[in-house]
């Protein structure tokens, strides 16, 4: 039989069939269907239009519901979005629901699905949100789908997808002290560009990649949809395999799916990580790499640190490593992706202080779990940019007003890179903070 990558055999597997190649269309059987406070009220119209006012979902245990974009605000129609959601949930009985305000909420969902359990190795994930690819981490397929799709899997369980072809990443060599996850894929978004790898997968392999815990995995999946990537994936190993296994309270059985020797990858590309420099993605894309050294000390008027990509547990760690017994000189907001993070800031030390009496000591802001400013939001949301401001960020996204103000200018960097820069007020490299 044709050797297939690990995306291809997940994918054979999900349709019934021994084998797939790319541009195959098939029927994928799903896993899990995601959807959030944004997507899912639109989600359900389509399902209730097409399938019935009275339809039942396909599988209750497999739909997951998490408000998490705009979630403290005072805005009617974001407060309404979260209705919609509780009322379906009633509907449906469904017991996957994270709500805002009760001891289940959550907060960023792609960060959310992993802790409480919904993402297994081998599986086929899809949610109504781009980032879904997050969780390619956990050697699944996952990928964002639109509301139209998600109404369909509601009623039926599956979804027509094309095969993509995998473009392989390779990173050797030990990840230095002032680089993260964080700079490896801007650089690789800054080498292929914002759609080099559109309707492709992206596998990250190599000791340098394996050599990263389990959240920094998921920053380089995340950011694959950035180069236009369908998902991106990483084989499970011992690390994926003992976070999976603790979370997986319910016992799901899975079935772990590795790449076959011989499998062909359209694009290869090898990276030392010892040769690489934080990276910052300029406005207004995040291709639009540059090494930190070519634009440190530009002007900032504000830091954000949180995100699915950049409010994790390992990211705020990071950022207290510089900022312990510092001030920062620009306004820095801190958003814990979830409320397990948040508990995290709170329990975990570094020299006898919490991680949040770092942030708070230095003159940081620290807000609840949620998307918070990351995608703007109405204009009452923690750490939006409502005016014209120059903001360094440890989120995805740096287009034209995805913070909020449309002329705002939006830097995307690692933790450390952010860290710094706060202390400085402008773009710093972190490596002048660490010893
Ligand atoms: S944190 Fe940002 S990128 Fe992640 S799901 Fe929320 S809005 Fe999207």
């Amino acid at each position: 039989m044709t050797p297939m990558t690990l995306t291809e055999k997940i994918l054979a597997r999900h349709a019934g069939r021994e084998a797939v190649q790319p541009g195959d269309n098939i029927w994928v059987d799903v896993d899990v269907l995601m959807t959030h406070d944004v997507c899912g009220p639109g989600t359900i119209g389509i399902f209730k239009q097409h399938f019935g006012q009275d339809a039942k979902v396909w599988d209750r245990r497999k739909v997951v519901i998490v408000p998490d974009h705009y979630i403290f605000t005072a805005d009617k129609m974001a407060n309404r979005n979260v209705d919609v959601l509780r009322q379906f949930v009633r509907e449906q009985n469904l017991p996957y629901y994270y709500d805002v305000g009760t001891d289940k909420y959550k907060g960023v969902c792609h960060i959310a699905l992993p802790e409480e359990g919904h993402t297994r190795p081998g599986e086929v994930l899809f949610g109504t949100d781009s980032h879904t690819c997050t969780a390619g981490a956990f050697g699944e397929f996952a990928t964002g789908i639109g509301n139209t799709d998600a109404g369909f899997i509601l009623g039926a369980g599956k979804l027509w997808v094309k095969v993509p072809p995998t473009m392989r990443f390779i990173f050797h060599g030990q990840l230095p002290p002032y680089l993260m996850a964080k700079d490896l894929i801007l650089a690789v978004i800054g080498d292929i560009g914002c759609d080099g790898a559109t309707y492709r997968a992206m596998e990250f392999d190599g000791d340098g990649v394996y050599a990263l815990n389990i959240e920094e995995r998921m920053t380089l999946c995340n950011m694959v949809i950035e180069a236009g990537g369908k998902n991106g994936v990483i084989a499970p190993d011992k690390v994926t395999l003992a976070y999976v296994n603790a979370r997986n309270k319910r016992g799901t059985p899975y079935n772990p799916v590795y790449t076959d020797p011989g499998a062909k990858f359209v694009f290869e590309k090898v990276y030392d990580v010892t040769k690489l420099q934080p990276i910052v993605a300029k406005p207004h894309s995040p291709d639009n790499r540059a090494a930190v050294g070519e634009v440190s000390g530009t002007k900032l008027d504000r830091a954000y640190i949180g995100s699915c990509t950049g409010g994790k547990l390992t990211d705020f760690r990071a950022a207290a490593q510089i900022l312990k017994d510092k001030s920062v000189k620009i306004d820095t907001f801190v958003v814990p992706a979830t409320s397990e993070v948040a508990a995290g800031l709170k329990s975990e030390k570094i020299d006898g202080q919490t991680l949040e009496e770092v942030f708070l000591s230095a003159g940081a802001k620290v807000g609840p779990p949620s998307c918070a400013a990351c995608l703007g939001g109405p204009s009452d949301t923690f750490g939006r940019l409502n005016q014209p401001l120059s903001c360094i960020s440890t989120t995805n996204r740096n287009f034209p007003g995805r913070m909020g103000h449309k002329e705002a200018r939006v830097y995307l960097a690692s933790p450390l890179t952010v860290a710094a820069s706060a202390v400085t007020g402008v773009i710093t490299d972190p490596r002048e903070y660490l010893e």
